[in-house]
C-alpha cells in the first residue's frame, strides 16, 4: 500500500534498538583486542572461545563508557546490577550464551531530544521531538558467520559456512527506546534522525568509532501499526541490522506500507523479526520471534555484580559533552551559517564532518561547499552515507588547501576528488599521479600561447585592432589544449601583451 494511504488509515508506532560497539583496547571479559578488519581468528583465547574452565573477567573501562552512555542519555544508573546469560545455540557463539543483561541494566529510564529537520522545501525550524530511553545495558559481541556459495549471503542455500570469532567478546552497549508515539507520517524521519542523533553523541563521548557500514553502530528498528492513536499497540515486527541511516528511514517506510496492506486485507501481522534488504528496499521475513522466556535467563555465576560508587559516577558526569542540540547551535553561530544552511547541512548528516573538516583547516564555508556540494552529489548517486563514502575530513581540506594555493582550480579539483573517491589516495597523490597541476609557468603558457595565435590569425589581427574581447577566443585555445590546467588569468595577460595590449 501507498505511504499516504496508509497514514491516512493507520498509525505508526516505532520502537528502536541499536547496539553499539565500545571502542576499548580489549574485549569485555578478556584481554585480547578488538581491532576490526584482523586476519579471522587470531583475537581469540580460552575465554572468547568459551573453552570450558576458563573464566571473565570484567572490563572496567567498558563499565566507564557504559555509565557515560547512560548519563548523556539522561538515565538513571544503577547502584547495584548484574549480568545474565541469554541462553540460546548460534554457532557464532560457542559458550551457547551471551553474557548480557536482563532484568537488572545498568542504565534505565533516560530520554534524548532529537531535532527532525523541517521537511524538503520547508523553511521552518526542526521539530523537537523526545525520545523516551527504556534502557541501556552492558553485552558481548557474538562472531561472524560467512556463508560460502548460493549468492546471496545467507545461510539459506550456503555450501558451507565460515566463523570468525574475533569480534566474539567485544563490549556492546545496547540501547533500548520506550515505544516512540505520535509522529504520524513523519516516522521514518523521526527514527532516522534519532540514529543520526545517537551516533553524533556516541561519537562526542568517544566511547566507539560508530560506522554503520562496518557494523560498529546496528540498529533494530521495531514497528507497529495500529488503527488510531487512542487503539493498543498492534503487533510489532523487528528489522534487523539495518545499516545506514537511510536504510534507517527506508525500513521503516517499506514497513508501514508493508503492513499497512496485511492489515487492510484483514489478516495478520506476525510477531517475527525480518531482514532489511539494502539492494531492493525490501523486508523479507526471519525468525518468529522469541520472547523472553526462551532464553531462560539466570544472573552470570562467574562474575560479580556491578556497583559503581557514586562518587565516581558524578566524576563521570563531569566528563560529558555539550548536549547535541546545544552543541550545533554553538557550531551555527560560529560558523556563521544562516538558518536554511545549518538546516541542510543537518539534514545531509554533514555537521561532524564539516567540523572536523574544520579542525583540519578549512575555512567553514569551504567545508560546507564540498560537504552539501560535490561530495553530497556523489553520496546521492551512490546511495551510501556521507560519512561512508570514503573520502576524509582531513582529505577535503586538502583538497581545498590546492585550491587555495592555487596549485589546482575548481574544475580540476572535481577531478581530484574523483581520483580520492576511487581510492588513489590522499588529494595531494591524485593530483602527482594524475599529472592534474595548473600549469602557471609563463615558458610552457607561452609557448601554448603563440601556438594559438599563429592558428588563429584573423582573431589576433582583431585584438591588435584593439578588440580585447575577441581574447576569449585565445584564451579557449590555451585551455584546450592543455586539457583545463592553464591558469588562465596568467594566460589572458600573456595573449594581450604579446598582441601589443597589456598595460
Ligand atoms: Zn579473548
Ligand atoms: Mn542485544
Amino acid at each position: 500500500m501507498g505511504f499516504e494511504e496508509a497514514m491516512e488509515r493507520f498509525d505508526p508506532v516505532l520502537g528502536l534498538e541499536v547496539h553499539v560497539e565500545l571502542s576499548t583496547a580489549t574485549k569485555m571479559f578478556c584481554g585480547c583486542p578488538t581491532e576490526f578488519g584482523a586476519e579471522p581468528n587470531t583475537q581469540v583465547c580460552p575465554t572468547c572461545l568459551g573453552l570450558p574452565g576458563a573464566l571473565p573477567v570484567l572490563n572496567a573501562a567498558a563499565v566507564e563508557s557504559a555509565i557515560r552512555i547512560g548519563l548523556a542519555l539522561n538515565c538513571d544508573i544503577a547502584s547495584w546490577c548484574r549480568f545474565a546469560r541469554k541462553n540460546y545455540f548460534y554457532p557464532d557463539m560457542p559458550k551457547n550464551y551471551q553474557v548480557s543483561q536482563y532484568d537488572e541494566p545498568i542504565a534505565t529510564g533516560g530520554w534524548l531530544d532529537v531535532e527532525v529537520p523541517a521537511p524538503e522545501g520547508s523553511d521552518a525550524a526542526p521539530e523537537v521531538v523526545r525520545v523516551e530511553i527504556e534502557r541501556a545495558h552492558m553485552e558481548e559481541d557474538t562472531g561472524k558467520s560467512l556463508h560460502v556459495g548460493g549468492g546471496t549471503g545467507r545461510i539459506h542455500g550456503a555450501e558451507y559456512s565460515l566463523l570468525d570469532y574475533n569480534r566474539a567478546g567485544v563490549p556492546l552497549i545496547e540501547i533500548v527506546t520506550k515505544p516512540v508515539e505520535g509522529t504520524g507520517s513523519r516516522a521514518p524521519e523521526v527514527a532516522r534522525a534519532y540514529v543520526a542523533t545517537l551516533r553524533d553523541l556516541l561519537r562526542a563521548l568517544g566511547v566507539s568509532d560508530v560506522r554503520m557500514e562496518q557494523g560498529s553502530l546496528r540498529c533494530d528498528v521495531n514497528l507497529s501499526l495500529r488503527e488510531s492513536p487512542q487503539a493498543p499497540l498492534g503487533t510489532r515486527t523487528e528489522t534487523k541490522n539495518v545499516n545506514s541511516l537511510r536504510s534507517v528511514e527506508r525500513a521503516v517506510r517499506y514497513e508501514i506500507g508493508r503492513q499497512a496492506a496485511v492489515l487492510a486485507a484483514g489478516g495478520r501481522v506476525h510477531q517475527e523479526t525480518r531482514h532489511w534488504h539494502e539492494d531492493t528496499g525490501l523486508t523479507t521475513p526471519g525468525r518468529s520471534k522469541e520472547t523472553a522466556e526462551d532464553y531462560r535467563y539466570f544472573p552470570e555465576p562467574d562474575l560479580v555484580p556491578v556497583a559503581p560508587d557514586p562518587a565516581w559516577v558524578e566524576e563521570l558526569r563531569g566528563t560529558l559533552p555539550e548536549p547535541p542540540a546545544q552543541h550545533r547551535r554553538r557550531l551555527q553561530a560560529q560558523w556563521g551559517f544562516s538558518d536554511l544552511e545549518m538546516r541542510d547541512v543537518l539534514n545531509a548528516g554533514a555537521v561532524p564532518l564539516i567540523e572536523a573538516t574544520v579542525a583540519a583547516g578549512a575555512s567553514p564555508a569551504a567545508a560546507r561547499k564540498w560537504w552539501s556540494g560535490p561530495v553530497a552529489r556523489r553520496a546521492k548517486e551512490d546511495g551510501v552515507d556521507l560519512a561512508d563514502l570514503g573520502i576524509t575530513p582531513a582529505q577535503v581540506a586538502e583538497l581545498q588547501r590546492l585550491v587555495d594555493t592555487g596549485r589546482i582550480n575548481d574544475k580540476l579539483a572535481r577531478q581530484v576528488l574523483d581520483g580520492v573517491l576511487a581510492g588513489e589516495g590522499d588529494p595531494e597523490q591524485v593530483v602527482a599521479a594524475r599529472g592534474l597541476e595548473v600549469v602557471s609557468d609563463d615558458g610552457a603558457l607561452g609557448a601554448a600561447v603563440d601556438r594559438a595565435i599563429s592558428a588563429n590569425p584573423d582573431v589576433a589581427d582583431k585584438i591588435r585592432a584593439g578588440k580585447v574581447a575577441a581574447a576569449g577566443a585565445l584564451i579557449g585555445a590555451v585551455m584546450k589544449e592543455m586539457r583545463g590546467q592553464a591558469d588562465a588569468g596568467r594566460v589572458r595577460e600573456l595573449v594581450l601583451e604579446r598582441l601589443g595590449q597589456s598595460g
